[in-house]
Order: structure tokens, then C-alpha cells, then sequence
């Protein structure tokens, strides 16, 4: 059935690339990169505008273009559920994981931002709240730092924000470097103290009995409370075995694009995780939500906290969030209405500002802009 005429309909997309630097060479288990990319998604309404962005490859502004503008310009803006159907359906042959996933998520997200700017509300309200605020981790801990550096980042969470729970990357060198790994471990206890939630990251950079080997010592010696990804998250047996094996969760979820993957993840894991700006925006992440509550499992977002904020309102089973640093970093610089993590947590659209409550700076914009988007 067709909608009424009167709805506001979706009358423009546009899409640009960003280039942020970042702030030191920066490395986890299993990769390492000196900048990270941008896709920026407007979509228009008369005269109101949403952003929407993923972190991911240059190409996925291309899949925006070619396949995925078409199935939204002209289409009512209250629906975007349906808009989303539409692009996933175009995806068939081009691919929905991957970067028509990241596409895909960003156009969502801008959607659900102009739909709640068009109602002039917060997002989480338009959504509907399950809770007032959302709980954040901070995450970084880069294996690429030397201590000072380790430290003076746990600090300022810990005791400058006064956030109770902090991530640092292990596995360096694909899990080559066991020994700096538990000294970085160590370090960040020590310099966190006994009550800050002490979380470590290896991306999938361990074997599985390595995993379980130094899965037991850092939660016996150090107090480890979350592993994630401590072998590749694509072995879900592998996953169940340290799961099994050890005492603190074991965490993963953040290449999700479809349901399937979660739902087939959530038996192996602790606290599901869920990146909006890969597995289909909002809309997909709040689904991702209830699969993990149909496991009795929590929800951790993954990274990009200014596009996760509002939705996370919306979920009774939440984790936290993450508070990455590179995302951090571009984010606050990019946005004005920029959201205040301390005491570890945020509280988003407290003020009523619409949407995700976020202006675009354009002179950051233009500086970071790739030429020819
Ligand atoms: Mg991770």
C-alpha cells in the first residue's frame, strides 16, 4: 500500500571520503595502519539533513553511488526499515558482508538521523529508551605504544574520565610476542589499580591452545575480565574451546553483517558484539540485539560510539559500548555535540537535540576530504 503523499520523502544522497591520520603508527595482533578511512553519508529532506558514516574502504562510497542511492531517493522518510530491505535486496549479487555491508550501514544510519531530525527529536527517542544511559569502556592500548604512552592513555580514562573499564590490544605479531603481551597486560593493571575492569583484545591473533594458555594466567595473575577474539572469530569451535576453558568471557562479533553469523556466533560466546556501521546500521543492529537476548546474551557495540549512542538507549540488554580512541579522536573533531564519557557513561539526547545530536564541522570536513568525493 502506498503511503500518503504528505509523508517527506528522501529527495538526496550524497556521499564523501575521509582521510584521518592517525596520531602514531598504530598496530593490534594482526594489522596495522597509519590512518583510518571515512565513508560520510548525507541524506537529505526538504531542508533537513542526516549523517550516517562507516570506517571502512573508499569503495563502499562507490557501492552508495551505483547501487544503493537508487532504492532510497524518493522513498518516504518515516520507512526505513523498508529502505534497508530495498538495498539489501540490491546487494544480491554485489555482496551484502563486506563493503556493500559498510554501504549499506552508513546510508542506514544517515536515514535514521534524518527521520528523527524531521521529527525533531533525539534518536532515542524516536527509537523508544529501555534505559537512561549507556556504559562505555575505553579501548585503544595499541601493541604499537611504548609504556609511557600505555600508560598515560589508561590514566586519562581511569582517573581524568573516570571510566571503570579499559581495553588494551594483545596478540602482537600474531601472538609471536607472548611475553610483551603480559607485560602490557601487567602494566595496564598496575596502572589502572584493582577496580577499573581490566578487557584485552587479541584480534584473532592467537591459536586456540595459546589463547587458553594465556587466557588462564591473565584472569588468575591480573584479574582479565573480557577476551576478545582470542583466536580467529571465523572458528567457532575454536571459540567454544577457550569459552569453555576459561573463567573470563570471551567476546566477538565485530564482522558481523548478517543475522545468521549472529545467531551462529551467540552459542560460543559470552557477550556478543555488534558493529552498526558494518552489519546494516541501525535497523540490523537493534536485530543483532535480539538474537543475542534469544541466547540470554548481552550486547557490546563495536567502536564508531557516536553512531551506536542512541540505539544502545534503545536495547535492555547492553553491555557497554566502545569508546575507541581513533573513532574518539575523528569524532570530536568532525562533530560538534560530541558526547561526554565521563564516569563511564554516556547520556545521549539529554539535551533534545535532534537526530544523533551531532552538527557537521565543515571546515574539519573539507580538510579531510578526499579529492573527487
Ligand atoms: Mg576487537
Amino acid at each position: 500500500m502506498d503511503r500518503p503523499t504528505k509523508d517527506p520523502t528522501v529527495d538526496a544522497l550524497t556521499v564523501q571520503v575521509l582521510d584521518f591520520p592517525t596520531d602514531e603508527p598504530e598496530a593490534d595482533g594482526t594489522a596495522s595502519w597509519s590512518a583510518t578511512t571515512m565513508v560520510l553519508v548525507q541524506a537529505r529532506s526538504g531542508t533537513a539533513s542526516g549523517i550516517g558514516w562507516t570506517y571502512g574502504a573508499a569503495g563502499a562510497a562507490s557501492v552508495v553511488h551505483d547501487l544503493l542511492a537508487d532504492c532510497v531517493v524518493g522513498r518516504s522518510a518515516w520507512d526505513v526499515p523498508a529502505a534497508n530491505e530495498a538495498m539489501t535486496r540490491a546487494l544480491r549479487n554485489a555482496g551484502r558482508p563486506g563493503v556493500g555491508g559498510y554501504a549499506l550501514s552508513a546510508v542506514d544510519i544517515a536515514l535514521w538521523d534524518l527521520k528523527a531530525r524531521l521529527l525533531q527529536l533525539p534518536l532515542a527517542d524516536v527509537l523508544g529508551r529501555a534505559r537512561p544511559d549507556v556504559p562505555v569502556y575505553g579501548s585503544g592500548g595499541f601493541t604499537t605504544y611504548d609504556d609511557a604512552r600505555l600508560e598515560g592513555q589508561l590514566r586519562a580514562w581511569a582517573e581524568d574520565r573516570r571510566i571503570p573499564r579499559v581495553k588494551i590490544k594483545i596478540g602482537e605479531s600474531w601472538g609471536g610476542c607472548e611475553h610483551r603481551d603480559l607485560a602490557r597486560v601487567e602494566l595496564a593493571r598496575e596502572t589502572v589499580g584493582p577496580d577499573v575492569e581490566l578487557y584485552v583484545d587479541a584480534n584473532g591473533g592467537y591459536r586456540v591452545a595459546q589463547a587458553i594458555r594465556l587466557g588462564h594466567r591473565m584472569a588468575r595473575d591480573l584479574d582479565v575480565r573480557w577476551f576478545e577474539e582470542p583466536c580467529s572469530s571465523d572458528d567457532l569451535p575454536g571459540l567454544a574451546r577457550v569459552r569453555d576453558a576459561l573463567d573470563t568471557e570471551v567476546a566477538a562479533g565485530e564482522y558481523g553483517f548478517t543475522l545468521p553469523y549472529f545467531a551462529a556466533m551467540a552459542p560460543v560466546v559470552d557477550c556478543l558484539q555488534a558493529d552498526a556501521t558494518r552489519c546494516g546500521g541501525i535497523t540490523v543492529w537493534l536485530r543483532a540485539a535480539a538474537v543475542a537476548e534469544a541466547h540470554g546474551l548481552q550486547l557490546s557495540g563495536h567502536c564508531a560510539p557516536h553512531v551506536h549512542a542512541h540505539a544502545a538507549c534503545a536495547i535492555p540488554n547492553l553491555r557497554h559500548l566502545e569508546w575507541f580512541h581513533d573513532h574518539v579522536r575523528i569524532e570530536s573533531a568532525l562533530f560538534d555535540g560530541f558526547l561526554d564519557p565521563t564516569g563511564g557513561a554516556l547520556r545521549p539526547g539529554h539535551d533534545g537535540s535532534p537526530g544523533l545530536g551531532l552538527t557537521l564541522r565543515h571546515d574539519v570536513l573539507e580538510r579531510h576530504r578526499r579529492s573527487g568525493t
